[in-house]
């Protein structure tokens, strides 16, 4: 089973949509599989139906009860991390800022504090429209450890790849080059970048593959709007030929990106010239995987 991870650096360049698309036209058996947890889209453009889903949990959180409080104090004075603060005569946890150290468990002279799991968001199987398998997450508002779970979402892809004997496990990568990016990048067998000649583009593209560098991944590149800057273009393909990334494809502007979005489905179902040109790419992906 080979796994591949398109990234982008930015949202906005076509990314999911194209990874949709490329789910959409493969006859091999692939999982699809949403890295993107703080802003999951992919099954709003591929799901036919939800399969099962269950809480991702990960680290701890110290718990009040109340009715034992008695305000004494001391676990708001010897709290390292400043999570937990007298308020109306009960001490009450900032969830934010407690590291779950379990030292004011230990001090509570009431034993009015304990530990629990911390619930960081949700997993989802999803069964597209094309047959193939989607695993999506989306981790709670305020909630940090992005990067733990998509790793965790690769973990339940490959558990239902393996189950589905899939050939091919497509990521959508996340945005930018913090945890969640870094976690989509390991143990990985291919990274396709897609760029769009723009300044920006051009510079979100250099800063994701400097960060793909470090993990010797074989690179590929797509760019998306190649026709909207000559100038922009020439440069991401010069840098694409020095850092030896391989051009898989170009693909023009196209409002059928937009029009698909609006439609909830993926670039290629609803163009056939971009289903051409998507067919084209897996095919490209394919050779350099093999
Ligand atoms: S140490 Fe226990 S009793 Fe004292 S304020 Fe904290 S929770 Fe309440
Ligand atoms: S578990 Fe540790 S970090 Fe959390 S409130 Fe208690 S002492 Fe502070």
């Amino acid at each position: 089973m080979k796994e591949l991870v398109i990234l982008s650096g930015k949202g906005g360049t076509g990314k999911t949509s194209l990874t949709g698309s490329i789910a959409y036209v493969a006859k091999e058996k692939l999982l699809l599989a949403d890295c993107d947890v703080d802003a999951s889209n992919m099954h709003l453009i591929t799901s036919k139906e939800k399969l099962h889903s269950r809480e991702y949990k990960n680290g701890f959180t110290a718990n009040v009860d109340a009715g034992l409080c008695t305000a004494c104090g001391i676990c708001e004075k010897e709290c390292a991390f400043d999570a937990i603060h007298i308020n109306n005569e009960k001490a009450v946890v900032n969830e934010m800022f407690c590291e779950g150290c379990g030292l004011c468990v230990r001090l509570c002279p009431e034993k009015a504090i304990s530990l629990s799991e911390m619930r960081v968001g949700e997993i989802t199987v999803y069964m597209t429209r094309f047959n193939k398998k989607l695993v999506s997450a989306m981790m709670d508002s305020k909630r940090e450890r992005s990067g733990k779970l998509v790793s965790e979402v690769k973990n339940v892809a490959r558990d239902e790849a393996a189950s589905e004997n899939d050939e091919y496990i497509i990521l959508d990568g996340p945005p930018g080059i913090g945890c969640p990016a870094i976690a989509s990048l390991g143990r990985v067998d291919y990274a396709l970048l897609v760029a769009e000649p723009t300044m920006t583009g051009y510079h979100d593209m250099v800063r994701i593959h400097e960060l793909i560098k470090h993990f010797r991944i074989k690179t590929g590149l797509v760019v998306n709007k190649s026709d909207i800057n000559a100038n922009m273009r020439r440069k991401i393909l010069e840098y694409g030929s020095k850092e030896s990334i391989s051009l898989i494809g170009e693909i023009e502007y196209d409002d059928a990106f937009i029009e698909a979005v609006r439609r909830n489905i993926t670039a290629a179902e609803y163009s056939e010239r971009l289903k051409d040109k998507t067919m084209k790419i897996w095919e490209n992906i394919k050779e350099e995987i093999k």
